[in-house]
């Protein structure tokens, strides 16, 4: 019986940050933004009472989940990074970094005090995991699960023994239960695999990105990863739809918009980044289901 606890330990809005906590091993999921890192690292303190924070998975290089592990790792130096070999390359590059900056200070603007320490260029990963590789941390063994869809560099993890999975948000974020929000950026196809590998795993629990909560319960698991598919499928299909019809990119960007862009989401997420993100999703829909670019 592997015991755990997973502990939200989100320090502004949007975001992801959660602890799994098990007798030997402490590790972080995510870690937030860079402007919210020194409330969550005072969270995590509490939460660990002496222990040091022995790890953090990155599910992918995105601002508002890898920019805190920068700011961790002077906390505790000991500390190691787990990412995707591809996060780890994205770390290397001037250009994503210069984004990571600026979605940071923009997120700063909105939902924090308005100034942070900038500690970004050291940003990177220490231990990049292929598909399907394992590492033993501790009382936990993980494996890494590419799931590339919403970023090339998405991943999810899987601790078999235990039944838990972290899932990459690739297989969608539910802001609004029981919609699931689909967040496919750069692939339709690769995401509807994704969803159907990680709902191969038949896990027993399921950590979600931007949510405080696991699911937890195999019908619970299998609930979510139908709905991800069918919200997946249906945005598709109301977008090539449209877009058949004649309507433009503004117009189908407006479709995700009045779908999914609820007062749940907007708490978390600037109207800006969720629209930014929907001038990526329709083109690659339009392109990958009718070849055309628009
Ligand atoms: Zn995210």
């Amino acid at each position: 019986m592997c015991k755990y606890e997973m502990i939200s330990v989100l320090a502004a809005p949007g975001g992801h940050a959660s602890l799994l906590l098990t007798p030997q091993t402490a590790i972080l999921i995510d870690s937030g933004y860079a402007f919210s890192a020194p409330r969550m690292i005072e969270m995590l303190k509490q939460h660990l009472q002496g222990r040091p924070l022995d790890y953090i998975l990155l599910t992918h290089s995105h601002y508002d989940h890898a920019s805190g592990s920068v700011y961790c790792r002077e906390v505790w130096p000991n500390l190691q990074v787990i990412g995707s070999e591809y996060a780890q390359y994205v770390f290397t590059r001037p250009g994503a970094l210069r984004v990571i900056r600026e979605m940071n200070q923009t997120g700063c603007a909105l939902y924090g005090d308005g100034t942070f320490v900038d500690k970004l260029d050291d940003l990177r990963i220490d231990i990049a995991l292929g598909d399907m590789e394992s590492l033993q941390l501790g009382d936990v063994r993980i494996q890494a699960l590419h799931t590339p869809g919403h970023t090339r560099d998405s991943v999810s993890y899987y601790w078999e023994e235990a039944g838990l999975l972290i899932a990459s948000e690739t297989t969608g974020t539910m802001p609004n239960p029981p919609v699931v929000n689909p967040e496919y950026l750069i692939g339709y196809q690769m995401t509807l695999d994704a969803i159907d590998r990680l709902a191969a795993l038949q896990a027993d629990a399921v950590q979600l990105p931007h949510r405080r909560n696991l699911l937890v319960g195999r019908d619970e698991v299998e609930d979510f990863f139908r709905r991800s598919r069918y919200w997946a499928v249906e945005t598709k299909n109301r977008v090539i739809a449209a877009y058949r019809q004649g309507q433009n990119k503004q117009q189908l960007m407006n479709i995700i918009k009045d779908m999914y862009y609820v007062r749940e989401k907007a708490k978390g997420q600037p109207e800006d980044a969720f629209m930014l993100n929907a001038s990526y999703t329709v083109p690659m829909l339009v392109k990958e289901c009718t070849g055309d670019s628009i």
